[in-house]
């Protein structure tokens, strides 16, 4: 190994050990349902996105087999060769419809769309207006595009307003986007939408909603779009498909004209690999199954209601959460690491958020009640929290 590499991670893995930044891998043998287990060891799981249960459902299981028995496991090339089967494009129809768009186009993943679809519109001559809690792949797609990025503060309108004004008025730009997640996965807080595209109109600004929390769970399941009446108004509708739809890729829903340019110009779907027939085909009977009964995403809500209301009674402060996610902040960076431990020793995997995904003194255990999860389970895992936040002087 050269002497300069070598050195460079010995003195950062270092530095991330000693302040306690450095995350250990936990392994998970077998599903990621409800219930997990890690060294043999069986765990209430509230830390996945899989929020409808939809990644052990035995209809998209079946569907992924059959479409393996049939295509094999790989898609055999990128999407512009020859890498496009029947399901890519069957999956990119239900997707439209799904979103209530004219077309859709899919991506590998929900990071990978934010690289691709940023930066096949927005260039060095143009200004993303930026919500200051935005997904890192988000960001990682502006900085991608060179184009100048402004952020705003979170969800704050007065602003975003200022912001689009003063950077409209410059005359600067060609084109200006405003961006921002559908749901904020660390509170569980709905972006203000139809205030977003308030000023949008007023300064022609490029609309573009990350809904990677959203689809499957808001919305009666079509998403935060969706949920606020807005199909119309927003240029770009992008998600991913491995949360509440269980398997994996990503996608942007909007007008054809948008999706015939990302076809031609979005660098992922040039240049990497299609997704497996596989995956494609649990996809499409995933969407299937959210058109035809919203009974899953009901379930969701019921059981998150549910989890949140019993934190609260037993004196827990759970934020200012509008969807299942249900944070229970704690502050205290370490107080939250060891917070985290001890429900993990007693059977309860529910992972700490601390600085700097979210603010200093903010750090919190962020759970994710499932449709999956049973009453019973639910009951188990508060029991666990209200012996683990009365030990550590928490409630
Ligand atoms: N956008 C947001 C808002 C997300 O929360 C995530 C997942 N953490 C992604 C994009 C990335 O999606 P994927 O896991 O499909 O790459």
């Amino acid at each position: 190994m050269a002497k300069a590499l070598d050195s460079f991670l010995e003195e950062n893995l270092q530095q991330l050990k000693s302040q306690g930044l450095y995350n250990e891998i936990d392994v998970i043998e077998g599903a990621n349902g409800p219930v997990i287990e890690i060294d043999g060891r069986r765990l209430i799981n509230l830390s996945s996105n899989n929020y409808l249960g939809l990644a052990t459902n035995g209809q998209l299981k079946e569907a992924a087999k059959c479409a393996i028995d049939r295509y094999g496991v790989g898609a055999g090339a990128v999407r512009t060769i020859n890498g496009t089967l029947d399901l890519h494009q069957k999956l990119e129809e239900k997707i439209a419809e799904f979103k209530g768009t004219e077309a859709a186009i899919s991506y590998q993943s929900g990071f990978n769309c934010n690289m691709a679809a940023i930066s096949a519109v927005m260039d060095k001559d143009d200004c993303i207006l930026s919500d200051q809690l935005n997904h890192a792949s988000i960001i990682d797609g502006c900085r991608l595009s060179k184009a100048k990025i402004v952020a705003y503060a979170h969800s704050d309108m007065d602003d975003l307003r200022r912001k689009a004004k003063e950077t409209a008025e410059s005359g600067r730009y060609r084109k200006i986007m405003v961006i921002t997640d559908g749901v904020f996965s660390m509170d569980g807080d709905l972006a203000k939408l139809p205030e977003i595209v308030e000023i949008a109109r007023e300064f022609d600004l490029i609309t573009y909603v990350d809904d990677a929390h959203g689809s499957g769970v808001t919305g009666n399941g079509r998403g935060t779009v969706k949920h606020f009446g807005l199909e119309k108004d927003i240029d770009f509708q992008i998600g991913t498909l491995s949360k509440a739809i269980g398997v994996v890729g990503g996608y942007v829903a909007g007008k054809k004209k948008l999706i015939d340019w990302l076809k031609v110009r979005s660098r992922p779907f040039l240049f990497s690999t299609a997704v497996p027939p596989g995956d494609v085909a649990a996809t499409i009977a995933a969407i299937d199954l959210l058109m035809r009964s919203e009974e899953l995403t009901r379930r969701l809500w019921e059981n998150g209601n549910y989890f949140k209301e019993g934190l609260k009674k037993l004196g827990f402060v759970t934020g200012n959460s509008e969807t299942p996610i249900t944070p229970c902040i704690i502050g205290d960076e370490k107080l939250t690491q060891q917070f985290s431990k001890r429900l993990i020793e007693e059977g309860v995997y529910a992972k700490a958020i601390v600085y700097p995904t979210v603010p200093k003194g903010t750090g919190r255990v962020r759970n994710m009640p499932t449709a999956g999860h049973t009453k019973e389970m639910l009951d188990e895992a508060l029991a666990v929290y209200e012996k683990v936040g009365r030990e550590l002087g928490v409630i």
